[in-house]
């Protein structure tokens, strides 16, 4: 076995001590701070404002001028000049942003520096090519804009959950208030410098930095539309404090996909895609394969591959070229991972991780896989929102999909058979969103994506994405 020499990165961005609101093209400071740490070494990297009710006001009032006398009447074209030179802007200060990412996150910079960055600068430039050719996505002839976006992310993905967010709202003619996770606010703050930057009208773009209450307050606001991705607890709050108004919602919430391993499955293959599946990022994936169904007779092969595979996960310092799972990003999320698989314990699962070293300080969780797992139990009912694989095995094809759709959930799945005929059949009966064939974890901003049952409603991405920010 090859031992690994450390490959720190290393550049570091210039983050500031403090940062305010971004309001009207400005930062401004608020009455409250709190703290940004870095979870893999507890160390806190800077503070930040806490927007108040009247902050969510006087940044909704700010965006609503910017659209109404700037944003709004622009052409797509000039529209288009400015997410063109957004996107241009995020490549040039890929590294810097991929590395705040990594400190703030606590996510391996391999993943930052190949995933969340190149892939957030490719929704600016994709939707950047859509703001002049609304007329033509098939929405109308003269699709006009909402308004004012508000809009509230997580902190799994944050840069790349930003974009997902502003890119379609602002080449769709919408300004936009943006409330980060509380753990996770940094790259939307450089975001917001980098804003200012690319001369983008004051007031087009808003960050609003807090917790929970500045999240609730943007969406009690006057704006036209709220779009959220998070949990679905939070998300049912959203919808139910939105019902009655003429507020228009989309919501990307949680998932618990099935990823199905056939008996004709490239063997190799797919233990690669079950560890991308859930082992990228933490675990921390909205449409994880947090639900390994294998059938019965590869079921004891498919473990002992899979075993081996994770045995040479390099868990450890994010920052780190070598590292494939980093930190968990919050005491929080590690005390719910935790809990959540000492109930898979105590529900009598079975319990696997590979023998590791933790760094001292930060909040590490092992890679697990739980064997012997039935339905009913909580690790195969629950997100668990980790590095913790749910292995459960079937015997036919249509106990597979039962199997698979037994979940209030329905984001994603994937399937893996070497037959053109099995994916096409498996695909039409899964009740989830978004179905990967012998692949798992593929995004590009060209592909609609969005959940069916408690994953929400709502696309993102595509053409179909655009119709969440167009009024018609
Ligand atoms: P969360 O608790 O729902 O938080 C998401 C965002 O909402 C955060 O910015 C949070 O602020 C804010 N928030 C909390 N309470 C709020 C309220 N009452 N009103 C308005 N905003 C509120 O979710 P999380 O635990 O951070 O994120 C993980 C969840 O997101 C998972 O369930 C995951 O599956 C889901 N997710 C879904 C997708 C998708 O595309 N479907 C993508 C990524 C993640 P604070 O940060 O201060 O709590
Ligand atoms: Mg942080």
């Amino acid at each position: 076995m090859f031992e690994y020499a450390p490959a720190p990165e290393s550049v570091r961005p210039q983050i500031k001590e403090h940062y305010g609101l971004f309001i009207g093209g400005e930062f401004v400071d608020a009455e409250h701070v709190f703290k940004s740490i870095n979870p893999s070494t507890e160390e806190v990297l800077f503070t930040v404002a806490e927007a108040s009710e009247a902050d969510v006001a006087r940044a909704v009032a700010a965006a609503r001028k910017a659209q109404e006398t700037v944003w709004g009447p622009m052409s797509g074209t000039e529209r288009g000049k400015y997410l063109f030179r957004i996107a241009r802007l995020l490549q040039e200060k890929a590294r810097e942003f991929a590395v705040a990412e990594s400190m703030d996150n606590g996510k391996p910079i391999k993943e930052t520096r190949d995933f969340d960055v190149p892939t957030a600068a490719q929704h600016f430039f994709y939707h950047a090519g859509w703001a002049d050719k609304l007329a033509y996505a098939g929405l109308g002839a003269d699709p006009k804009p909402l308004g004012v976006v508000g809009q509230v992310i997580p902190w799994n993905f944050p840069l790349l959950m930003l974009a997902w967010k502003i890119a379609p709202a602002l080449a769709c003619g919408n300004t936009v208030v943006l409330k980060p996770a509380e753990t996770t606010p940094l790259t939307a703050l450089m975001f917001a410098e980098l804003c200012q930057e690319a001369d983008l009208p004051p007031g087009v773009v808003n960050i609003l930095t807090g917790a929970g209450t500045t999240g609730s307050a943007l969406v009690d606001s006057a704006v036209d539309k709220v779009a959220f991705t998070g949990s679905t607890a939070v998300g049912r709050a959203i919808a139910k404090a939105v019902a009655g108004s003429k507020k228009k919602v989309t919501l990307e919430l949680g998932g618990k996909a099935a990823n199905i391993v056939f008996d004709d499955a490239p063997i190799d293959q797919a233990v690669e895609g079950i560890v991308n599946g859930i082992f990228f990022n933490q675990g921390h994936v909205c449409c994880a394969g947090s639900r390994l169904l294998v059938q019965e007779s590869v079921a004891e092969e498919v473990l002992a591959r899979l075993k081996e595979r994770v045995s040479l996960l390099r868990v450890g310092d994010p920052l780190d070229k070598n590292t494939d799972v980093g930190a968990i990003n919050s005491a929080e999320q590690l005390e719910r991972i935790t809990a959540l698989t000492e109930a898979g314990r105590g529900e009598g699962a079975e319990v696997w991780q590979p023998a590791c070293d933790l760094p001292e300080n930060g909040f590490w969780f092992r890679p697990t896989v739980f064997t012997g797992v039935q339905q009913s139990m909580r690790i195969a009912q629950e997100e668990i929102f980790g590095p913790v694989l749910s292995v459960l095995t079937f015997r036919t094809p249509d106990e597979a999909i039962a199997k698979a759709n037994n979940t209030p959930y329905g984001l994603s799945a994937g399937v893996w058979t070497e037959k053109g005929s099995k994916i096409l059949w498996a695909a039409e009966r899964l009740r989830a969103g978004v179905v990967w064939a012998n692949t798992f974890n593929q995004f590009d901003a060209a592909s609609p994506f969005g959940g069916l049952k408690e994953s929400g409603y709502g696309r993102e991405g595509g053409r179909q994405g655009l119709e969440a920010y167009l009024d018609v």
